[in-house]
């Protein structure tokens, strides 16, 4: 990491991070710990609620030691096994690993954990402050509060999520294309170890690749005292989703493969710019970049977003510091723009084959993962590791 001196002067930070998720947290801990000084905005009070079914990566922990003490205290639940159900769920495969290929955790826990680590780096944390617009000048860009504060930097990160107030602000993106979304529904139900075990088996996540036969999956994650139970599909008809999110709900039942007496009722909604950053025609705008669901790094063939966003952040705190370098030196402005852009190049060269959808027709192999185990492994290694197929 290109370490640059502490800046002295508080009204201006180094660089102002939108949002606390795992990309803004991941990024503020990797920037200040190479000396910037950094403002960690969001709009919400940890720990809050976000919407997802919880699965990260172990990959993500291999490459970020720092998450390795996360883990533990948010006490996440280690899986070794991927069920896969056809989608009437009369047959199913199985894929398994010797050394957890991912945990469970409750969001709530995990990202206040990493808000956590970013701060005891150094980065300053303003929580339950949304930002509601932008001002980008020629020696610093702006971030304005909702309570009307302005809070200043160099640089800019919006991690502020699928919705990113940052994006539309600093022109960068209007609105996302229905088809670069995945929309759900999904609900977390608390569950004990005794019902984890009878209903999911030890260690396994279970997911029905083209449920309904639409383009996406139904899942069932079970964690440490929780199950998450969604849907996830590539369609703008949200009422479709939610439709099929009762029938899963209900083909689950039947098979009792859900704890007796959960109420999956009014799930919440979420969704996922599933492979969007492919798409994009730049992530860096005047003093500013986007990153994480902001950015549309998320995996196309499953949606993972988490390791997505921490794989972003770490590229985009390398262009970052170097930019807060040359800004700091006093160079010209086109100096510290020129470092930020070099994130169009690095990002591609770290992620685009993750995000990537697998390059062979998924139709027409699905059918064989029922009854042929390479198959099915491939399958597996592709959902889990981003391997293509
Ligand atoms: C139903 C569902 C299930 C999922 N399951 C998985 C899974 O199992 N595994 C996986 O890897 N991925 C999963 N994902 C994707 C994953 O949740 C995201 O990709 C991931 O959270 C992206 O992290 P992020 O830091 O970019 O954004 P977020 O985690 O969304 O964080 C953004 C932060 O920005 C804040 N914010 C937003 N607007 C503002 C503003 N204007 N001002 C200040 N702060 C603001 C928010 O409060 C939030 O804290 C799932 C997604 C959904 C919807």
């Amino acid at each position: 990491m290109n370490a640059v001196a502490r800046h002295k002067d508080s009204a201006v930070f180094d660089v102002l991070v939108v949002g606390a998720g795992p990309a803004g947290s991941c990024v503020a801990k990797l920037l200040a710990d190479g000396g910037a000084s950094v403002a960690l905005i969001d709009g919400a009070k940890f720990p809050r609620f976000k919407s997802c079914a919880g699965w990260v990566n172990a990959k993500a922990f291999r490459e970020f030691p720092f998450l390795e003490s996360l883990r533990s205290r948010a006490k996440a639940v280690p899986l070794r096994r991927l069920v896969f159900h056809s989608p009437d769920l009369e047959r199913r495969a199985e894929f398994g690993t010797r050394a957890a290929a991912g945990f469970i955790v409750r969001r709530e826990k995990f990202d206040t954990e990493l808000l956590r680590a970013a701060v005891r780096a150094g980065a300053k944390a303003f929580l339950g402050r949304r930002v509601v617009a932008v001002e980008s000048g020629e020696r610093e860009i702006v971030a304005v509060l909702a309570n009307g504060k302005r809070l200043a930097g160099r640089i800019m990160v919006g991690a502020d999520g699928v919705h990113s107030t940052v994006a539309r602000a600093s022109g960068l993106r209007a609105r996302w294309e229905p088809d670069q979304l995945i929309l759900c529904q999904s609900k977390i139900v608390p569950l004990t170890g005794r019902q984890r075990t009878a209903c999911f088996g030890p260690a396994a996540i279970h997911v029905a690749l083209g449920f309904g036969m639409a383009p996406g999956y139904a899942w069932a994650f079970p964690g440490g005292g929780h199950v998450s139970v969604g849907i996830g599909l590539r369609t703008d008809d949200g009422n479709r989703v939610k439709t099929l999110y009762d029938a899963w709900v209900a083909r689950l039942n039947e098979k009792e493969l859900l704890p007796r007496g959960a109420n999956l009722a009014n799930p919440d909604g979420g969704a996922i710019p599933a492979g969007a950053a492919l798409e994009f025609e730049n992530h860096v705008g005047k003093r500013v970049i986007l990153i994480g669901d902001a950015g549309g790094f998320a995996s196309s063939a499953s949606g993972e977003g988490i390791y997505p966003a921490l794989l972003s952040a770490a590229v985009a705190a390398k262009c970052i510091l170097k930019a807060v370098a040359a800004d700091r030196a006093g160079h010209k402005a086109i100096h510290c723009q020129d470092e930020l852009q070099t994130f169009k190049h690095l990002w591609r060269q770290h992620l685009a084959a993750y995000l990537q959808m697998p390059n062979v027709n998924v139709t027409f192999l699905l059918p064989l993962i029922y009854t042929n185990q390479e198959i099915a492994d491939r399958f597996g290694r592709a959902f889990l590791f981003g391997e293509n197929l």
